[in-house]
């Protein structure tokens, strides 16, 4: 990918690099061969292309006569910038009067306004950093949770690059004398020892399957893991809900099946985002309205990857309750057994189920057990083999990749066993450099480039 392959590479660049809105600071952005020369067409202070890089400059931006606003300049002169080119940001007071007025008179002066993601994608086409980096200042931007955060830092820091660069150099080595071999068929020569290209495979292979194996842990850091509270009507979900929140989120009612509406909302346990979505209860009706719920609810229930299913030990028998556990085994989602209303319960039922050891046992009304209830959310997703430090895939095109990688390499086995020709096992060494050079971005069509950076905000 050169950088005349994309479309107005050479213009110089401006967007608003803070949140629109009213703030006490904003940061306006430009980028490109021009950065500074426009810049310094607008500016009244000293004059900016006789300035040194990472200097910051007081002055005044105007449109013709008319002030626009005090302002600070800071000046990177290429290379020594995010985007590697000529760069300005100008941190002008944070109305978005101002704002708009500074990005209108740059534009005048010969700016355009930047796409989405393009700063970032700048910083890509110019060598900054990888594609895989590149993705991990998107999911940083996006981190809401301490494990995000991490994982997103520890990517663009190139850990994850770094790995699937030096499985990609070994492979590139084997390929070359295996092509090579191509050229030489009539001599009949080896120059790459097949018994140390499957020894090298297997290597691979090691690295492969963890790295896929942790994508699992990788979505749930990402994207925080979709949980359904369930149970029968009146069970106390919404209680439940509120209490794990700790706020009045959902409407609480002592008539069964007024929660309709599904309250999305995410709680925080050790780092981990577990979005929950209220239900409007699990019984079979006539009720139209209810219906509509009862059948949002089983849909919900299907996309969930956690259910936590209350049973209503005041008013349910256990004939009932165990009923309910069997319709929820069938099921084959990941499902935590919780008893609520402890304090209201008939003694026989407490103990049958404590006896059993299975069931949480909790108030939601009366906040007991709320915290061991919590402990039990985090175990239930598996989170334990979670190291700080670990590489670990969070993003869904990597995997992807991986996956594609690891069956080209099983191909290559394959070719090994059977004795295939060189050329059938070339080509599956080169599939599983293509899939692996996809992630780095040393292999990258623009229709990748632009489905990557779209998702990019502006002034990123
Ligand atoms: P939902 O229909 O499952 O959402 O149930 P709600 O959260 O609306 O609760 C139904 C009723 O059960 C309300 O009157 C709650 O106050 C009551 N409730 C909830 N949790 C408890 C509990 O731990 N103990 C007792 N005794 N009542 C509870």
């Amino acid at each position: 990918m050169r950088a005349e392959d994309f479309l107005g590479a050479d213009d110089t660049i401006v967007a608003l690099a803070t949140p629109p809105g009213v703030s006490a600071i904003a940061v306006i952005r430009l980028s490109g061969k021009e950065a500074i020369n426009i810049t310094n067409k607008v500016f009244k202070g000293k004059d900016l292309s006789k300035q040194e890089s990472h200097t910051i400059h007081f002055g005044t931006i105007r449109d013709g006569e008319q002030i626009i606003d005090e302002v600070l300049v800071s000046l990177f002169i290429a290379p020594k910038s995010f985007t590697k080119e000529n760069s300005v940001e100008i941190s002008s007071h944070g109305s978005q009067y101002i704002v708009r007025k500074i990005i209108e008179v740059l534009l005048k002066n010969g700016a355009r306004l930047a796409k989405p993601g393009e700063f970032t994608r700048r910083a890509f086409i110019n060598g900054q950093f990888d594609l895989a980096q590149a993705e991990a200042v998107a999911d940083l931007i996006h981190s809401d949770s301490a494990a995000a955060h991490q994982a997103a830092m520890n990517q663009m820091r190139g850990g994850f690059s770094e790995k699937i660069r030096a499985l990609r150099e070994q492979l590139v080595h084997f390929a070359s004398m295996i092509e090579l071999e191509l050229d030489f068929v009539e001599e009949d020569v080896e120059f790459a020892s097949r018994e140390d290209l499957r020894n090298l495979i297997i290597k691979l292979q090691k690295v492969i399957h963890p790295l896929m194996d942790s994508f699992q842990l990788g979505n749930v850091i990402k994207n925080g893991v979709p949980t359904v509270i369930a149970g029968k009507p009146n069970a106390g979900k919404s209680t439940l809900l509120n209490v794990l929140l700790n706020e009045e989120k959902a409407i609480v009612s002592d008539i069964p099946g007024t929660t309709r509406d599904f309250i999305e909302d995410e709680l925080v346990i050790n780092g981990i985002n577990f979005r929950f979505i209220d239900t409007a209860g699990l019984r079979e009706t006539t009720d139209t309205i209810e219906a509509i719920g009862v059948e949002r609810t089983h849909a919900k229930m299907k996309q969930a990857s956690l259910i936590i299913y209350l049973f209503d030990l005041k008013n349910e028998s256990l004939q009932e309750i165990f009923q309910e556990v069997n319709r929820l085994e069938n099921l084959g989602i990941p499902f935590i057994k919780v008893g609520n209303k402890i304090d209201a319960a008939p003694q026989a039922t407490l103990q049958a189920l404590e006896e059993k050891g299975d069931f949480v046992m909790i108030s939601a009304q009366g906040n007991i057990q709320i915290d061991f209830l919590k402990e039990k959310i985090l175990e239930a997703v598996n989170l334990s083999n979670f190291k700080t430090g670990d590489t670990i895939v969070t993003n869904l095109r990597h995997y992807q990749s991986l996956q594609q990688t690891a069956q080209a390499l099983d191909d290559v086995i394959k070719g090994l066993d059977l004795g295939v020709t060189n050329d059938f096992l070339a080509m599956d060494i080169r599939q599983a450099l293509f899939h692996l050079g996809e992630i780095t971005g040393e292999i990258s069509t623009d229709d990748l480039l632009a489905n990557i950076f779209s998702k990019f905000c502006i002034g990123k």
